[in-house]
C-alpha cells in the first residue's frame, strides 16, 4: 500500500506555490506585451543556432523547480520566437493574440474539462454551444444550425467538406465506401483555393483528381460560367458532383467569390454549398460588408478562424452548419462504452456530446478564449477592430500607389498587395517582370528576417508581389506610414 507520507507526487503543486510562480509569470507576461513594440519581430536566427541553444541532450533525468524553469523559458521564448504580435507584423494570415485570449487559455487549462462528452464537461460544453451561436449571429449565418469547434481552418473546412460527402453520396458512403459508386465523386473550388482542399480530397478517399480547379476573373475571383460549364461536362462524362467551395476572402488577395450566385448554380443541380471564410467571415458582421460577403448565410457549411480575425490565440477555428444533424450524420458512431443515455434521454433539451459531430474524441476547451474575447469587446468592438483593420489596408494602398517606386497592386478585405519598382527599372517586358519578380523575392526575405516590418508574398498574373495582411489589433496609422519608406529603404539595399 502505498503510505500517504510519500504521497508527494511530483507534478502536484500546492495552491502556495501556484500562486506565487502564477504571479511572476502573469507579471513577466504583462513586461512581455509592453516590449513588443520596442521589440524585433525576429531575431531571424538559423535553425542551427535556435537548437544550439537548446542543447542537445536527451531527457534530464531529474526534476527542476518549477519557478526557475518558468524564468527561463520565458524569455527564452520571448528572446527567440517571431513576433505576431508585434504592431508592424503583416504577414501570412496570423494575427496577434488577445491578452484575455491567453488567460483564458490559462483558466481553460486548469479546470480542464473534457469537451467530447456533455457530462464530461457540462458548463464547458454549453459555453461551446453558446459560442458558436454567437459567432452564427454576428456574420448573419442562420443561429439555429449546429457546428463545433476545431483547430484551424483547415479542419473546419475538412468538417465541411465531408458532411457534404455524407450529405450527397445516395448511398451508404460510410459503410460502403467509395467502390459502391462508380461515378466519382467530384468537387468544385477555385484555382485561389486555399490547399486544405487536396488534403480533404486525399484523405476522404476521393483522390486529388477530383477537385476541378474552377477558372478565376481578373479580380482572383470564381469564374461562375466555368464553374456551369464544368459541372455539366463532368456529368456528361459520367461523374457524379457533390460540392462547391466558394472562398470568403482568399489567401493570397482576400478575394470573395460570388457567393449568391455559387449559391443559386448550387441550388439548380442539388449540390452542397461550402464556405470557405477562414479568413474573410468575420467581416460578414460590418453593416457595410457587400452583399456577396453576406451571402455566406446561404452556405450548407462554413468554416471561419477566430485565431485569424477574431484575434485569438491559436488555435481556435469552427465549423458552422445550416442542419446540426449533418455533422453527426458524417462522424457519430456510439461505441457501447460511452453510455450515451446517461443523461439525455430523460431531458427533453439533450446535451450535446461533441466527439460526435467531428474528428476528435477527447476534446480541449478552445471555446472559452472565443467566448471570452467576444464578451470582452462585445460585437461592437469585433466589428470595430476588422472595420479599423480594412480601413489601415486601404491606406497602405493608397501611400503605395502615391509612392513612385512602389506599385500597388490589389486591395480586398485587409489584404493589400503591391511591389517595389525601382525608377531605373523599367516594366512590362518579359525580361524586366522576370527581374523584378526575383528582385521582389529577395526583397521579401530580406524584410522577413530583418525584424523590422513582416510581410509575405502573392503570385498574381505571374508578377511576385508583397503582400501586407492586417489582422492585428496593435497596428496604428503610424505604422502603416512607416512601411513604404521600409520597404524601400529595404529595397535599395539589394
Ligand atoms: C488560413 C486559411 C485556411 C487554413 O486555415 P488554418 O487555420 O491555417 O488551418 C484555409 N482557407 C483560407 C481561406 C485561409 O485563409
Amino acid at each position: 500500500m502505498i503510505s500517504y507520507r510519500m504521497a508527494k507526487r511530483p507534478l502536484n503543486m500546492s495552491g502556495e506555490e501556484f500562486r506565487a510562480i502564477g504571479h511572476e509569470l502573469v507579471d513577466r507576461i504583462a513586461g512581455f506585451y509592453d516590449s513588443l513594440p520596442e521589440r524585433r519581430i525576429t531575431p531571424g536566427e538559423s535553425p542551427r543556432i535556435v537548437r544550439d541553444l537548446l542543447g542537445r541532450n536527451g531527457i534530464p533525468a531529474g526534476g527542476t523547480p518549477a519557478g526557475e524553469l518558468l524564468d527561463e523559458v520565458s524569455e527564452l521564448l520571448f528572446d527567440h520566437s517571431l513576433h505576431n504580435g508585434h504592431p508592424k507584423f503583416l504577414g501570412y494570415i496570423t494575427s496577434s493574440g488577445a491578452p484575455i485570449g491567453a488567460l483564458a487559455d490559462l483558466l481553460a487549462a486548469a479546470v480542464n474539462p473534457n469537451l467530447g462528452k456533455w457530462d464530461l464537461s457540462p458548463v464547458a460544453t454549453e459555453i461551446e454551444a453558446q459560442t458558436i451561436r454567437w459567432i452564427a449571429e454576428m456574420i448573419g449565418y442562420p443561429v439555429d444550425g449546429g457546428g463545433g469547434m476545431v483547430s484551424g481552418g483547415n479542419m473546419a473546412n475538412f468538417l465541411g467538406f465531408m458532411a457534404a460527402r455524407k450529405a450527397r453520396a445516395d448511398w451508404d458512403i460510410r459503410t460502403d465506401g467509395l467502390y459502391a459508386e462508380p461515378r466519382r465523386l467530384t468537387a468544385y473550388a477555385s484555382q485561389e483555393t486555399h490547399t486544405w482542399i487536396q488534403k480533404a480530397a486525399d484523405i476522404s478517399g476521393l483522390g486529388v483528381d477530383a477537385v476541378r480547379w474552377v477558372e478565376t476573373d481578373h479580380l482572383q475571383r470564381m469564374n461562375l460560367d466555368a464553374l456551369q460549364g464544368h459541372i455539366e461536362e463532368d456529368r456528361s462524362n459520367g461523374c457524379r458532383p457533390f460540392i462547391v467551395v466558394g472562398t470568403a476572402g482568399s489567401v493570397s488577395t482576400g478575394a470573395v467569390d460570388a457567393l449568391p450566385e455559387i449559391a443559386a448554380i448550387c441550388e439548380q443541380n442539388n449540390l452542397w454549398f461550402h464556405v470557405d471564410g477562414a479568413y474573410g467571415a468575420p467581416a460578414a458582421a460590418l453593416p457595410e460588408a457587400p452583399a456577396a460577403l453576406k451571402a455566406l448565410a446561404l452556405a450548407d457549411s462554413l468554416a471561419l478562424d477566430p485565431h485569424k480575425w477574431m484575434y485569438c490565440p491559436k488555435e481556435a477555428a469552427c465549423t458552422l452548419v445550416k442542419n446540426a444533424q449533418t455533422l453527426p450524420d458524417a462522424f457519430s458512431f456510439s461505441p457501447v462504452y460511452y453510455n450515451l443515455d446517461s443523461h439525455d434521454s430523460s431531458d427533453d433539451e439533450p446535451g450535446i456530446n461533441y466527439f460526435e459531430h467531428g474528428m476528435q474524441n477527447t476534446r480541449g476547451f478552445r471555446a472559452l478564449k472565443v467566448w471570452l474575447s467576444l464578451r470582452h469587446v462585445g460585437r461592437n468592438g469585433q466589428v470595430q477592430m476588422i472595420r479599423d483593420d480594412i480601413a489601415l489596408a486601404k491606406q497602405l494602398f493608397r501611400l503605395c500607389d502615391e509612392h513612385p517606386e512602389l506599385e500597388a497592386c490589389t486591395q480586398n478585405l485587409s489584404i493589400t498587395t503591391f511591389r517595389y519598382v525601382p525608377e531605373h527599372l523599367a516594366t512590362g517586358t518579359e525580361q524586366a517582370e522576370q527581374a523584378l519578380n526575383e528582385l521582389n523575392r529577395q526583397l521579401m526575405i530580406r524584410l522577413q528576417t530583418g525584424g523590422e516590418a513582416y510581410v509575405s508574398n502573392a503570385v498574381i498574373d505571374g508578377k511576385y508581389v508583397l503582400r501586407a495582411c492586417i489582422v492585428n489589433f496593435r497596428t496604428s496609422a503610424e505604422d502603416i506610414e512607416a512601411l513604404p519608406g521600409i520597404i524601400v529603404r529595404t529595397g535599395q539595399l539589394i
